[in-house]
């Protein structure tokens, strides 16, 4: 008895020890790239919010339904744009692609350079009639008040075309000559899909047989207490997205009165296929969380590292843990939401057809037909139809140890070295992933603080950005392209 807990006990010690070894071993470390060539520059912010504060005015809106497209809109911003940075429209090419994509082209003194693409989108998602009035400035006023601009599409993202367009106009202004060729691209349907704008645009490099040293566009930020593992900021730039698909399941029967139904009617089997599907979730790994870690572990306490360096024990605890929450859960594992469906017109009569949708976000290492292949097997009945009524694979995942993601990270800490620097899984998709044609090297950031607060303004009611975090933007920017330029 005295020898087992003897053992017990050295085995305990020795556990802790060759655990407490891994946990202070195991992280790399992103945060000590050096910032360079960040010195303090002038923008004209009275003009610069003022922009800003135009293009919140203009209602570029993408419908679901594109035959609510408003040209005219479109066709306003892009004369905003012409009127508001003459220098950019007499110094590079500017293309439309597709009526209403733009593509701007400075070129740069050395032949042979792969460019550099920086990424936006024109368009905003719509304001709910319902939603209105609880805004408390009208969201297409560009209202400017309290040190914070309003409006829809300030975060998301027209910050990032004016940003752009600030930063590219002051760097002109200052005659700086570009040694690499700089291309931005603004499309005009990311919020439907991009497949008018963004995959228009990325077909046109295509043909021309244009190809990116790195690409930026939306989809990372500086978050801000949204982890409880670290109290530093941490920038998450975005090197892989999620893939997506929407899935539908059908199930066709004779019909007639529901004074004499079957022991099943189409919906009775349809509802249980759903079922099966939300009791039988898609695996979680820990595989993006990992790597999330391995840049901000050495930031975080003790016990974290002690836990994450450690996962041939704590693996199933930390799994336990993410998956509790349904935000972190979907960094885990490929989602599951049965969002539409439909069955019979009337109470009385027994549905002919009963339909749902689930849409699926796919974690890299599955693809829209091994998610199709799980659907089916999961439900396991030949009476239950299933057919993928849209979808896009997940995107590769872009290199973190390149000119272009160390250039980004760098200037992020330049800004402010407070911050830290971590590559991440996008949970939603970006106009981004049409481009991995045309480069491998593909990322998402954008200089802006999220926090728990902003995030849901993103599509949300009174959308806004704080006037400081706009001009840090235009900063980053102006360094980041200043720094791309070169050679
Ligand atoms: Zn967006």
């Amino acid at each position: 008895m005295k020898k087992t807990l003897l053992a017990i006990a050295i085995l305990v010690v020795v556990l802790f020890a060759v655990a407490s070894f891994r946990a202070i071993s195991l992280f790399d470390d992103l945060q000590v790239i050096p910032a360079v060539g960040i010195t303090a520059i002038d923008v004209d912010e009275a003009a610069a919010v003022q922009h800003f504060s135009e293009a919140l005015r203009i209602p570029t809106i993408s419908h679901d339904d594109r035959s609510n497209f408003d040209a005219q809109a479109f066709l306003d911003f892009h004369a905003f744009l012409q009127q508001s940075y003459p220098l950019i429209h007499q110094q590079t090419t500017r293309t439309v692609v597709n009526n209403y994509s733009l593509v701007y082209h400075l070129k740069g003194v050395e032949p042979g350079l792969e460019p550099v693409l920086f990424m936006s989108h024109m368009d905003v998602v719509p304001v709910e009639d319902i939603t209105l009035d609880d805004w408390t400035y009208p969201a297409f006023s560009g209202t400017v008040a309290d040190g914070v601009i309003w409006g829809r599409g300030a975060i998301d993202v027209k910050i990032g075309v004016v940003a752009l367009m600030e930063a590219l106009e002051l760097l002109l202004s200052e005659n700086t000559r570009p040694e690499r060729d700089i291309y931005f691209a603004f499309g005009h349907d990311e919020e439907v899909g991009g497949t008018d704008g963004a995959a228009m645009v990325a077909r046109h490099f295509e043909e021309r047989g244009v190809r990116f040293d790195y690409v930026l566009d939306e989809g990372g930020a500086v978050t801000s207490g949204l982890n409880n593992a670290v109290d530093r900021p941490v920038a998450v730039i975005g090197v892989a997205e999620k893939g997506h698909a929407n899935i539908t399941l059908t199930v066709d029967a004779p019909g007639g009165h529901s004074s004499a139904p079957p022991r099943q009617t189409s919906l009775g089997v349809l509802s249980r296929a759903i079922v099966k599907l939300e009791d039988n979730p898609f695996p979680a790994t820990l595989t993006h969380i990992n790597q999330y870690f391995e840049y901000i572990g050495d930031y975080t306490s003790f016990m974290t590292r002690f836990i994450m360096g450690n996962q041939w024990l704590f693996a199933p605890l930390v799994k336990k843990m993410m998956l509790a929450q349904d935000a972190t859960a979907a960094a885990l594992r490929t989602t599951t939401a049965a969002t539409m469906a439909s069955a019979s017109p009337k109470a009385n009569i027994l549905p002919k057809r009963a339909k749902a949708l689930v849409n699926f976000r796919i974690l890299p290492g599955e693809t829209i037909e091994t998610v199709k292949q799980r659907v089916v097997e999961l439900i396991d009945d030949e009476r239950v139809a299933v057919e993928i009524e849209y979808g896009n694979n997940p995107s590769p995942a872009s290199p973190v140890d390149t000119r272009g993601f160390k250039l980004i990270a760098s200037t992020i800490r330049g800004m402010d070295d407070d911050i830290l620097v971590t590559p991440y899984l996008l949970q939603v998709g970006t106009d981004a992933r049409h481009f991995y044609p045309l480069s491998a090297n593909v990322y998402r950031f954008l200089m802006f603080r999220a926090t728990g607060k902003t995030l849901q303004y993103v599509h949300g009611t009174d959308e806004q950005v704080p006037v400081d975090e706009y001009l840090q933007s235009i900063r980053f920017y102006y360094h980041l392209i200043r720094q791309s330029m070169a050679a």
